[in-house]
């Protein structure tokens, strides 16, 4: 079964991208421009995987991250911050803010969903390790 992703994003070229790759790995994906609409989705869908900007329009990625661990129904859910924020202290930020991993911008089309995955589903990425 085809796994739904919900992708937080307000950059309409990073949305493209990240969406191509990750339909191009059989995910299905859907999309929301700002952390209003991203957190009605994720209650609407309750997708497999989040992946959420940090950058965003009136209410930033940290804030929506502590909004959506206040939705009982998505405790469990997998967030993923992708974030061009490059700075010491960012990750520790995230991941206070309830996030599970974090992806550093650009996306690197090579290495995107495989970060993703490893962080988001251990236990399906068995085959990378040797
Ligand atoms: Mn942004």
């Amino acid at each position: 079964m085809k796994r739904n992703i919900l992708l937080i994003e307000d950059n309409e070229q990073n949305r493209y991208l990240a969406t191509f790759l990750l339909e191009q790995h059989g995910y299905k994906v859907f999309s929301a421009p700002d952390g209003l609409s991203g957190i009605n989705m994720a209650k609407a869908f309750v997708p497999d995987l989040i992946l959420l900007d940090i950058q965003l329009p009136t209410m930033d990625g940290y804030a929506v991250a502590q909004a959506l661990r206040d939705i009982e129904s998505l405790r469990k859910t997998p967030i993923i911050a992708v974030t061009s924020h490059a700075m010491l202290g960012d990750r520790e930020k995230t991941l206070a803010a309830g996030c599970d991993g974090y992806i550093e911008k650009p996306i690197d089309p090579e290495t995107f969903v495989q970060e993703i995955e490893s962080m988001a589903f251990p236990s399906s990425t068995n085959k990378e390790i040797s």
